[in-house]
């Protein structure tokens, strides 16, 4: 038989530069339908999924805010941005015939539902993707504290963060052949050495929620559900 999933209910966070696929900016589509593909796997797998996209592939508030513009107004925009995203996600998910719905933590009614928590969760227990766009709807954050937060918020076991790297490592892989993964580390041990996996307050929530973060590559095909039924290589937080 099929290894079966480690989780119930989880949360995916991903960063809007894994829809840029080998581009350098932008959503690619090839991309965005691979995406889909690993995504509706774990769905027929009976895993209830909530996901968080960024929106880095097409703006970042600090990108702007560093060159004079009001760091709020910058980063209202990179919000707007992972509207962008959850937007093209839903229809990749839709035509992989997942049935999807979008929340905004910005009130946009002709476009996508507002976030209601009860709401959110009533589609998980029918099986529906819920994608969470706008962040939490507040400047001077990126969405890693979102993806933390409505994790919480739906009673997920475990958030997914999946990134280019599979897993956290003591230095840049990419930059250090001497670099290793780590297979566990507790939440502390990120904090207090700073490593760079997610944002400090998105970790605290975590930690004090005591929910589980599997760091692991997305880029992969099928990584996915290896990594949700335990195989393969990533990182456990915890
Ligand atoms: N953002 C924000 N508040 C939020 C979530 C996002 O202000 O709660 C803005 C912020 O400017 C951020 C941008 O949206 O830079 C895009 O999100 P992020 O940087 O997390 O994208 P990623 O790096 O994950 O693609």
């Amino acid at each position: 038989t099929a290894p079966k999933p480690r989780y119930r209910k989880i949360l995916l966070k991903m960063s809007g530069e894994v829809l840029m696929g080998d581009s350098l900016f932008g959503i690619d589509t090839a991309t965005l339908d691979r995406v889909a593909a690993d995504i509706k796997e774990v769905v027929d797998a009976g895993v209830e999924l909530c996901l968080v996209v960024g929106g880095g592939n097409i703006f970042r508030g600090v990108s702007l805010a560093g060159r004079g513009m009001e760091r709020a107004s910058a980063d209202y925009m990179g919000m707007l941005a992972t509207v962008m995203n959850a937007l093209a996600l839903q229809g990749a998910l839709e035509k992989a015939g997942v049935d999807t719905r979008v929340q905004s933590a910005i009130p946009m009614d002709a476009v996508c539902e507002p976030y209601i928590r009860r709401r959110a969760l009533r589609h998980l227990e029918k099986g529906r993707v819920v994608i969470f766009a706008a962040g939490l709807g507040a400047p001077f954050f990126t969405t890693d504290t979102p993806a933390a937060l409505r994790s919480a918020e739906m009673g997920c076991d475990a958030l997914f963060k999946g990134t280019s790297v599979d897993g956290v490592y003591t230095a840049d892989p990419k930059k250090d052949a001497s670099a290793r993964r780590y297979e566990t580390l507790s939440y502390h041990d990120v904090l207090a050495q700073d490593l760079k996996v997610m944002d400090a307050s998105a970790i605290a929530l975590m930690r004090d929620n005591q929910i589980p973060i599997v760091v692991f590559s997305i880029r992969e095909p099928g990584n996915f559900m290896k990594v949700l039924t335990g195989q393969g290589v990533f990182t456990t937080i915890n």
